[in-house]
């Protein structure tokens, strides 16, 4: 983690029907969301994605991939650290172990595989975490 800087990791996550491992958050950031979490102090980004996945999922992680690092605007919702802005470091997992189910039922609605057609319906009425931009969504491929 860069020093100053909130951090923060997410990862996409494909099953072979090409459906994305997706979480429903009702806290802010409210909505649907890839995976995600605050990396800790001097956590690498790649040790972090492999703590939070099954934290949030059970899911493991076996190999993963970095796709790219975002500076994300996160005022509109606000960062339990208190940061307006967010590096945050994007992977692909490439194979795990493990079916999704919710591990944090007071953060999570559901935490399951979801079409891409799917996806969509949640950003056209506007259900997703904003700090995931349909934009966001769009370079990771996953729309
Ligand atoms: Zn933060």
């Amino acid at each position: 983690m860069i020093s100053g800087i909130c951090a923060s990791v997410t990862a996409v996550l494909r099953n072979p029907k090409d459906e994305v491992l997706v979480v429903y958050r009702f806290r802010n950031p409210k909505g649907l969301a890839t995976p995600a979490g605050h990396i800790k102090w001097e956590e690498d980004a790649g040790v972090a994605i492999r703590r939070i996945i099954p934290e949030i999922t059970d899911i493991t992680v076996k190999d993963i991939v970095r796709k790219k690092e975002q500076l994300i605007d996160v005022s509109p919702v606000y960062c339990n650290r208190g940061k307006g802005i967010h590096v945050c470091y994007v992977y692909e997992i490439l194979s795990w172990n493990g079916n999704p189910k919710v591990m944090k039922p007071i953060k999570h609605k559901f935490v399951r595989f979801m079409p891409k057609s799917e996806v969509a319906e949640y950003i056209k009425h506007g259900e997703i975490d904003p700090c995931f931009p349909k934009i966001l969504w769009e370079k990771l491929g996953i729309l």
